[in-house]
This record gives structure tokens, sequence and C-alpha cells, in this order.
């Protein structure tokens, strides 16, 4: 655990009869970036979810950044955090991407980048356009600073939602399959993002079919079935040789 940014043990979750998470865990140092593959309907978005509490987990434990999220059982044996001030502290330590931009549309992109930042860490306008600037320009969208979301393709769409996430300086990055909805040909203006993020020592936990991403960017593969780790290891382990026929399979699939 020592050193652990973000650890996750034994996470299980269900939705009435349906156990869709049957334990999951794992530990995430600074730096890392961990893919999450598998089928459709194998549990990938809801044990981001549950990270950042969108979803309660019906047991396990979550640590961000050394602070355990304490949760306590009710009358109807269902979890819930304890303590809503710690629910927005840990949601600040992580920022999420999702599959659809979720852009606030009646702003600028600068105002999307600058809002968090004002009015939940309380910085100073000046000090968050400077920070914003930076960021845009980090992904490659400085001159966009007041284009209005519609007005954007869908990659620079994305390219801005990861720097509005980046702009809380966030101690993990979760992204759920922030490329999907993307037409194929501006796929690879967010990766390189993406790419850029993982090099300067980002640690991100990324859900993605971009299976050259992971092979190529990731220090740690996760392979989920059905809700449990069915393959796990580093891309080179579980690329050229997985245990799991099954994720071999997939692997032949969607590579
Ligand atoms: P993935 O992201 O890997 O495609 P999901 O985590 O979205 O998988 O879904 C896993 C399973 O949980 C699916 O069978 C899905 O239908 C079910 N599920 C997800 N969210 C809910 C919910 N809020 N209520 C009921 N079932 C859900
Ligand atoms: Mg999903």
């Amino acid at each position: 655990m020592d050193g652990a940014t973000l650890t996750v043990d034994d996470v299980h979750k269900r939705f009435g009869n349906l156990e869709v998470l049957k334990g999951i865990s794992l530990a995430a140092r600074k730096g890392d970036v961990i893919s999450l593959i598998g089928a459709s309907g194998s549990g990938k978005s809801t044990f981001l979810r549950c990270i950042n509490l969108l979803e309660t987990p019906d047991s396990g434990e979550i640590c961000v950044e050394g602070e355990l999220i304490a949760m306590k059982r009710d009358r109807h044996g269902r979890n819930h955090p304890v303590d809503h001030h710690q629910v927005d502290r840990i949601r600040a330590k992580l920022g999420m991407v999702f599959q659809s931009f979720n852009l606030w549309s009646h702003m600028t992109v600068l105002q999307n980048v600058i809002e968090a930042p004002i009015h939940v860490l309380g910085k100073s306008r000046t000090q968050a356009v400077a920070e914003a600037e930076a960021l845009l320009a980090k992904v490659g969208l400085a001159e966009r600073r007041n284009y209005y979301p519609a007005h954007l393709s869908g990659g620079q769409q994305q390219r801005v939602a990861i720097a509005r996430a980046l702009a809380m300086n966030p101690a993990v990055m979760l992204f759920d399959e922030p490329t999907s909805a993307l037409d194929p040909e501006l796929v690879g203006e967010v990766l390189k993002v993406m790419r850029d993020l993982a090099d300067e020592g980002r640690t991100m936990l990324v859900v993605t079919h971009e299976m050259a991403f992971a092979r190529d960017v990731s220090s740690h593969v996760m392979f989920l079935h059905q809700g449990k780790v069915e393959e796990e290891g580093p891309p080179s382990a579980v690329f050229k040789s997985p245990a799991s026929e099954r994720c071999r399979q997939f692997l032949a699939k969607h590579l």
C-alpha cells in the first residue's frame, strides 16, 4: 500500500439480482497507467463509477492518496459513504473523462475550464485563466478558448474535457472509453493527448477499446470478464502470452 495513489480492495457491486462486480482490486502508484479492457457489460464503467462514488460499492475498500473512504451499511443492508465532505474531497482528487464529453454547452471553452477551479478550489479568476491557458495549449486548443462546444469537433471537445479535468490537478485521471464516441479520424488526437499525460507521469486509469494504446502506453493491463479480473499484468505479458483463453480471443478480435 505504501506509496500507492489509489487502492481498491475487493469491491463488490450488484444491481438487483445481477452481481456486476465480484471482488475487484487494484493498486496504482504515482505514474502508473492502468488499462481496463473487456467485453461490453463486463463491469468496467461500474468499476470506475464506484471509484469516484457515482455508485456506492456494496462492499470493499477504496483509498485515494491515503484517505480511506468511510462507508456505512444502512438498515436495508446497503452501503453509503458516511460523509459528503469526504465524497467532495475524493471527487476533487479524481479527474473523470467520459465517452460523451459533457461540456457545459452555454459556456465557452475557457469558461468550461476555469469554472471548477474558481468555484470549487476558490482560485482567483486571474490564476484560473492563466492555468487554463497553459492546459489548453497542452491539449492543442489555445486558439479555441472563446469558442462554444457546439462549434468544435468531437475530438476538440474531448480535449477540452481533458483540460477541464486536469484543471483540478487530480491525483488520478479516470477515463471511460474517451474515444468511443469519436469519428475514427479524430481518435488519434485524443490518444496523443493521453499519451503525453502518461509520459508526464500522470496516474491514469483508462477503460479503452484501443488495444494499441493499452499495449504501448500502459504499465498494467486488467482484462475484466463478468465482473472479475480474469487476466492482468504488464502489457508485454498480457498481450504476448495471456494465460486466459478468453482474454486471448478478446485480444485477437480487437487488436
Ligand atoms: P461495461 O462498462 O464493461 O460495458 P457496465 O459496468 O456498464 O459494463 O455494466 C455492467 C453490467 O451492469 C451490465 O449488465 C449493465 O447492464 C449493468 N448495469 C450497469 N449499470 C446499471 C444500473 N444502474 N442498473 C442496473 N444495471 C446496471
Ligand atoms: Mg462502459
